[in-house]
């Protein structure tokens, strides 16, 4: 009879009935903080269009996955979700309210897919670009009634089942009085191995890693367009972690989940450069994933989805026109072009020229990007009364920029025929790629609560 039912399954697989995949036993799952569809759709043509020399017309790595649809992404207590409940139903399939982290809406804990896998066995790595206790990385090891708990959410961190845990810094509340200096201290007396260097934690031996930047004032890495050679990105973080995770669990399998959480910020921030660069930083990312795919094939599962959308980006929004050559001369982000005007000011640099250099310079207008004479007075203006006058700001929920640096970096979004509908984050639908193994379980997804639950059943193992 067995002999009967090997030839059939045989028989199967041959004619392509029945899946050649195996079960999960390695885990990849990118969630890339804000990522909407246009982000993703913008990054391939922003590519195409300035990166002349990136093979593949400007593909990101994913984008190509045997799996390519979209999940709704609303809480239960909002049709627009913020990060800790998108991440709460992205790590345990349930429902919650914005804020909640790791607890259902009656504020009960609810099991995680990373718990499920350390208790199977397996070995588990989350790493991010923002804080290691911030919204997303926090729903895959914490349960409290508030994502702002921060104290309470890294002692979670110190008490879970995860291996290897990266971040830029520890936050910590201002009126605790802790910082992440004696949050460190804390993590060496729990056994782990802290880090300041993505190299080194790749090599740690028979110990827990806590890897963190060497600049721990600094509530995110540096943005994909500020890096300078030697600095660390989430790309080091997650060649860090599959080093690790691929030699320390030996033969038991592991689950990943790599945040890319710059991307939220600078889509906050409606700085359209910065979003695409940072999202190349996801794509190789997972192209590390890829890598490891090709010595795994039929082991490895690799998802790549968002929290929610952030910013409403729009392609294109007056006749039939984009023109995405315009963002190659933007260098910097908008964050660092901010700084740059507040040494400008601190020097006592203020006269026109001097701005007019600047912007030259980093956005390349006049001599790279013809400005419209609408879009000068509007920046003559913007300079006389938010720069020189006084200093004016626009506050995005993570960052305080120079209105006048705001405004420029509109300014070139709108030559290239961008634009946003807002500084938060939208209910849109948001994507999902999967490969690998345990497809089928995926087929069905419709909303975020159904991505951890087809991970579960891809791994054999249930919530
Ligand atoms: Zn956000």
């Amino acid at each position: 009879m067995k002999r009967l039912i090997t030839f059939f399954v045989a028989l199967l697989l041959c004619v392509g009935i029945v899946d050649a995949q195996g079960q999960a036993k390695y885990v990849f799952y990118f969630i890339g903080d804000g990522l909407g569809i246009n982000h993703i759709h913008g990054t391939e043509l922003y590519n195409a269009a300035v990166k002349s020399d990136m093979a593949n017309e400007g593909r990101l790595s994913f984008t190509r996955f045997p799996i390519r649809t979209f999940i709704t992404s609303h809480s239960s207590s909002s049709l627009v979700t913020d990060s800790s409940a998108a991440a709460t139903a992205l790590s345990s399939g349930v429902k919650t309210v914005n804020g909640y982290m790791g607890v259902d809406a009656e504020k009960c804990p609810v099991k995680n897919i990373a718990e499920i896998a350390s208790e199977a066995g397996m070995m588990v790595g989350v790493a991010t670009n923002v804080g290691v206790n911030h919204a997303t990385p926090s729903a895959f090891f914490a349960h409290c009634e508030s994502r702002s708990n921060y104290g309470e959410i890294f002692d979670q961190l110190l008490a879970s089942g995860v291996d290897f845990a990266a971040g830029s810094t520890i936050l910590c509340r201002k009126k605790s009085g802790v910082t992440p200096e004696d949050c460190i201290e804390k993590a060496e007396q729990a056994g782990m191995k802290v880090v300041q260097d993505a190299k080194a934690a790749g090599k740690v031996r028979g110990k827990r890693v806590l890897l963190l930047s060497d600049n721990l004032k600094q509530k995110a890495l540096k943005y994909a367009n500020d890096c300078a050679a030697g600095d660390m990105t989430i790309v080091d973080y997650t060649d860090a972690a599959i080093k690790y995770l691929e030699r320390e669990s030996k033969d038991n399998g592991f689950f990943l989940m790599v945040e890319a959480g710059h991307i939220d910020y600078v889509a906050h921030d409606n700085d359209a450069v910065t979003t695409f660069e940072e999202i190349n930083h996801l794509s190789e990312s997972v192209q590390l994933a890829l890598d490891f795919y090709e010595k795994h094939p039929t082991e490895t599962l690799i998802i790549v989805t968002a929290d929610h959308e952030t910013g409403g980006l729009s392609l294109g929004y007056s006749n039939y026109k984009m023109n995405m050559e315009r963002l190659a001369w933007q260098k910097c982000s908008m964050l660092t072009l901010t700084s740059k005007m507040r040494t400008m000011r601190a020097e006592g640099k203020i006269s026109w020229e001097d701005m007019e250099r600047l912007l030259r310079n980093e956005l390349g207008f006049w001599d790279k990007v013809r400005l419209r004479k609408k879009d000068e007075q509007q920046l003559r203006k913007t300079f006389e009364k938010s720069f020189v006058a006084k200093s004016e700001e626009v506050v995005s929920l993570y960052n305080h920029n120079e209105k006048m640096a705001s405004v420029a970096v509109e300014i070139l979004n709108k030559r290239a025929y961008l634009k946003w509908i807002s500084l938060d984050h939208t209910g849109m639908q948001v994507p999902l790629f999967i490969k690998g193994a345990g497809l089928e379980h995926f087929t069905e997804c419709y909303d975020n609560t159904d991505v951890p639950k087809g991970i579960a059943k891809a791994m054999g193992l249930a919530f």
